[in-house]
């Protein structure tokens, strides 16, 4: 295959991704922020290193994993290969995967109990690698959903930062049958109170949404890549 054919080839072979990235592009001007103001995180659980191959012909380079171990099976040698790579881990993080997850991910999305604070802490020190971090936010007091309490995140990022932990902001995965506005909005106030400026928030159903509500990162997967079996 000839170069020009190859890229011709690559720059067509995710047409989900850039039809995100101009609804992104249309959702900040929307909202009157700037251009770039909402990064985009490609989802690419369950999806193989060809697809993501596909993705970096075509200039991605932040990406999203909810799985340890299947990040670990995907993504050191395409970091190998483009040192570019900003890796976020998305997915709830057992503190047993803790040095794992601080030796991959450049991003930790997901801290949410102050036992994993100190796993991570302790996994960074040993590492001398210190990815920063992102509270996880149930903004639905969900039961089942990871997170913790809106009430609980100022008490959780003080203590994380007394253990040495650079905390950015904060993340949240609204109930799915809610309207994610109220929610996107909560983590907004959460975060101003803070004085935290990360808002991960908003996925393929809703991120235009999340970019209205003042997120800084979205999270997009099935509308770039197409559904998971
Ligand atoms: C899978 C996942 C996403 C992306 O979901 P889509 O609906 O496919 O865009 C975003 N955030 C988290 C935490 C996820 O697990």
């Amino acid at each position: 295959m000839t170069h020009d054919t190859a890229s011709a080839l690559s720059a067509t072979a995710l047409p989900g991704l850039a039809q995100v990235r101009a609804r992104i592009a249309a959702a900040e001007a929307a909202a009157a922020r700037p251009h770039g103001a909402a990064t985009l995180v490609a989802v690419s659980k369950t999806y193989g290193a060809e697809v993501m191959e596909q993705a970096l012909a075509q200039g991605q380079r932040v990406f999203g994993e909810n799985r340890v171990q299947e990040a670990q099976g995907k993504w050191p040698a395409l970091k190998a290969a483009h040192p570019d790579i900003v890796l976020h881990l998305i997915g709830p993080l057992q503190t047993n995967k803790a040095a794992d997850a601080v030796a991959l991910f450049d991003v930790i999305e997901t801290l949410d109990r102050p036992k994993l604070a100190q796993a991570l802490a302790r996994a960074m020190d040993q590492a001398g690698r210190r990815p920063p971090v992102l509270v996880q936010v149930n903004t639905g007091l969900e039961e089942q959903k990871a997170g913790c309490a809106p009430a609980e995140t100022a008490g959780l990022v003080e203590q994380a930062r007394a253990l040495g932990l650079t905390v950015q902001g904060l993340m949240c995965i609204p109930p799915a049958d809610q309207d994610p506005a109220p929610h996107f909005a909560l983590l907004r106030t959460l975060a101003e109170q803070l004085g935290l400026t990360t808002l991960s928030m908003g996925m393929s159903g809703d991120f235009e949404t999340a970019i209205a509500e003042g997120a800084t990162h979205v999270r997009v997967g099935s509308a770039i890549f197409g559904h998971r079996t």
